[in-house]
Parts: structure tokens; sequence; C-alpha cells
């Protein structure tokens, strides 16, 4: 099995440094020949970002920070320009404010409830509505959520409730784009320690609780996550859209 993204065309967005979950996915992809675009934040985590695309050769790097619509725009004229056409997007976005990731959910404030989705859920709309033009021959759409979307899990909070609104979000997007013959999915990831996980207090008992409960014994790892989103990007699932996808060693089937 090799060069199963040869000629497609991918913009991965997410990357803060190598433990992101997105370059684990990148890498997954560049092994199967796909031409990478890489998205950056701010100028903040750039140089970081620029020296890990430098290690995938044509590779790209372009800035998109998903609250401003006006770098969205500017991405995907940026795109149309590069290539044309577009097959993948790779969305690994996430954030809530450090203070509503503790305590109890009932003490969410309205700015923080309304940041944490504005960035974790409704920037997949936000992108997919400008990049889905682009994907005129047609294309495969993957968002990053977590187990929180189900079940209220301690101190993840508002953070569960954005990756609800983000999995409902893959489904209608799923509903209206597959006409297009574009398809969109997400991976539900078992706790993996990333930057974005330092925000979630007592995160170790959590990697330590899947150690000993998931059907796999053992927590996730960023590698596998990044071959099921290469599952994902290829005609390999190409009968699979609308759905979310577990690599969590089979913890979320686990009773108490
Ligand atoms: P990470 O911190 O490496 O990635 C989060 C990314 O979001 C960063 O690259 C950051 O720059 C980006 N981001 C935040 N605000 C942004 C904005 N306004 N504009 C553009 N980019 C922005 O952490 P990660 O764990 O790799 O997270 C990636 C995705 O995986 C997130 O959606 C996260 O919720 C999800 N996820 C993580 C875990 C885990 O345990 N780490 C488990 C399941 C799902």
């Amino acid at each position: 099995m090799s060069q199963l993204l040869k000629g497609k065309n991918i913009l991965v967005m997410g990357v803060a440094n190598d433990r992101s979950i997105a370059w684990a996915i990148a890498q997954s992809l560049a092994a199967q020949g796909a031409n990478l675009v890489f998205t950056f934040e701010n100028e903040r985590v750039e140089e970081r970002v620029r020296k890990l695309a430098d290690t995938i050769p044509g590779s790209s790097l372009m800035p998109c920070n998903v609250t401003v619509d006006a770098e969205i725009d500017t991405l995907a004229s940026a795109l149309k320009e590069k290539f044309g056409v577009v097959h993948g997007l790779v969305h690994s976005i996430a954030f809530a404010k450090t203070e509503e990731l503790d305590g109890l959910f009932v003490d969410t404030s309205r700015d923080g409830f309304a940041l944490a989705h504005d960035i974790s859920a409704y920037s997949l709309v936000a992108v997919s509505k400008r990049i889905y033009p682009l994907m005129t021959e047609g294309g495969s759409i993957m968002t990053m959520t977590y187990l929180g979307a189900e079940r209220a899990m301690k101190n993840y909070n508002v953070m569960g409730v954005a990756k609800a609104a983000l999995e409902a979000s893959v489904r209608y997007l799923a509903a209206d784009l597959g006409q297009y013959g574009i398809r969109v999915n997400g991976i539900s990831a078992g706790p993996i320690r990333t930057l974005a996980a330092k925000g979630i207090k007592d995160f170790n008992s959590i990697l330590r609780q899947v150690e000993e409960k998931a059907p796999l014994r053992k927590t996730t790892d960023t590698a596998e996550v990044g071959d099921t989103a290469m599952f994902l990007m290829s005609n390999l699932s190409r009968g699979i859209t609308g759905e979310v996808i577990y690599v969590d060693g089979g913890y979320h089937i686990v009773g108490i």
C-alpha cells in the first residue's frame, strides 16, 4: 500500500508543534504522496510550524486564524491560485479558556461558551464553506473530536458541548456536500498529551484510566490517528460520510 494520495492537494490546519495530532496526520498523508499546505494560527507558532513543514518536501505554509473570516477568504484565494483544485481538508483545531476547563460546567461564562464554540465548532463550517467550492473533483473533510461530546466528563465542560456541536456540524455538512462528491467525517481520539491537552485538569489520571480500562490497555498514539485520517482522506473510505470513527483503543465501548 503506497502513494494512495499521490496528486492530492490537502490542507492541514492545526499544527502547533511536533506533538500536535495534525502533525502526525500530516506525516501519514505525506507518506502516501499527498501535496500538503499547512496553516498556522499566528506569528507565535509560525517559526515552529515552518521548521516542521520544511521537513516535508514540496509542502507550503499559509497563515489562518479561524476566528477571522478575512483570513479564511485569503487562504481560499491563495489555494485556488496555487492548486486550482483541493482534495482534502484536515481540521484539527480547538480552544477554550483554561478557567472553563476546571470546576463545574454550570459556571461557564457567556464569553467562554461563545469563544469555545466559535473556534472549536463554527470554524469547521467557516472553512468548509470557503474550501468546498475548490473541491471540484470531489473531496474529503475531516475534523478531530472527543468522547466528551457524548458523555459528561470531569473538567472537559464547555469543550464537550462544543465537540457535540462539531459532531452535529459533521453530519449537516456531510448531508449538504455529499451531492458534490465531498465526504465529511470526524475522528474521536482517545486522550493524547498535546499542547491543547495541557489545559485540561487531571489529564494524567484520565490517561491512567484509559490504560486500565480500554480493551487495548493502552493510550492512543498520534500515529494511530494519523493513519485513520489518511484512510479518511483516501479513496479507501469512499463509502463513508457523516461518521465519527473512534481511535481510542476501544475505550468508549466499555461500561463501568
Ligand atoms: P494542539 O494544541 O497541538 O492543536 C490545537 C491547534 O488548534 C493548535 O495548532 C492551535 O494553533 C490551533 N488553534 C487554536 N485556536 C486557533 C485559531 N483561532 N485559529 C487557528 N488555529 C487555532 O492539540 P491537539 O491535541 O493536537 O488538538 C487537535 C484537535 O484534536 C483539537 O480539536 C482537539 O480538541 C482534538 N482532540 C485532542 C485530543 C487530545 O487528547 N489531545 C483528544 C481528542 C481530540
